[in-house]
């Protein structure tokens, strides 16, 4: 069943038609990729489902219900979550500490820690962080001053906070963009261990083809605003028209 369903997405800016006609299905607790060379309209296509862009017409469904027209915080709560997109971690305070923020801001509506004194007495709050650390398999990190993390750690801690709202699907934007390969592979392996141990639907868009291949099971080819193929990694490598598509990067 898709759990995600988008049907004749248009969308302008000025003269440009930065998407065209775009329909995709994503599988509930598929790992789908969006690839595509530079200016294909990946980035608008994940505006347009976290509700930052309205596109020009088209629908699009999350679970049964209409995604366009609600604010990003609306759609947030339906279940989508964008990740990675502003490292929101404080460096300041530790592993644990990061990932008790969005704990106390899902139970109570805002952030509240009254003196560490308090936060001892809040048994729920320090269960459930625990919990999601052990899911990122950082909790032996969780006395770590985040700062001092590495760059694949802290996406770890990232995907932590996110984790809290008990997204269903996660959308990434180039999640390793600009990594090194050690912090890329890292990165690869956290995505892979979160889909196993939460089946969380995610939507990737990544330019880099060994994470496309290390983590996806459908992906689909964006060219000019259009779709062009959606394939299994299989089909994909090859294939006549995904070449021409990358053939002018
Ligand atoms: P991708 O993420 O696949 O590289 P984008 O979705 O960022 O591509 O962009 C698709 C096209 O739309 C590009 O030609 C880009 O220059 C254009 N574009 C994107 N955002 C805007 C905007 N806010 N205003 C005008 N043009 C835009
Ligand atoms: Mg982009």
């Amino acid at each position: 069943m898709a759990i995600l369903q988008v049907k004749g997405i248009n969308k302008r800016f000025g003269g440009l038609q930065a998407l065209g006609d775009v329909n995709l299905s994503v599988e509930e607790n598929s790992v789908h990729a969006i690839i595509g060379p530079n200016g294909a309209g990946k980035s608008t296509l994940l505006n347009v489902l976290v509700g930052k862009l309205i596109p020009d017409s088209g629908s699009v469904m999350f679970d049964g219900q209409s995604v366009l027209g609600r604010k990003p915080h609306e759609i947030n709560q339906l279940g989508i979550s964008r990740v990675f997109q502003t490292p929101e971690i404080f460096g300041d305070l530790t592993v644990f500490e990061n990932v008790m923020i969005p704990c106390f801001a899902k139970r109570d509506g805002a952030f509240k820690m009254n003196g560490i004194g308090d936060v001892k007495k809040e048994k729920d709050i320090l269960e459930q962080a625990e919990a999601i650390l052990d899911d990122v398999s950082m909790l032996d990190k969780r006395h770590m001053h985040s700062a001092s993390l590495s760059r694949g750690d802290k996406r770890r801690l990232e995907m932590a906070m996110c984790l809290v709202q008990e997204p269903r699907l996660l959308l990434l934007d180039e999640p390793t963009a600009g990594m090194a390969r050690a912090d890329t592979n890292n990165t690869i392996d956290l995505l892979k261990e979160i889909h196993e141990k939460r089946d969380i639907t995610m939507a990737i868009i990544e330019h880099d083809m060994h994470v496309v291949f290390s983590l996806a099971e459908r992906i689909t080819v964006l060219a000019q605003g259009t779709p062009l193929v959606e394939e299994t990694p299989e089909n994909i490598k090859g294939h006549p028209k995904v070449r021409e598509a990358y053939l002018g990067e």
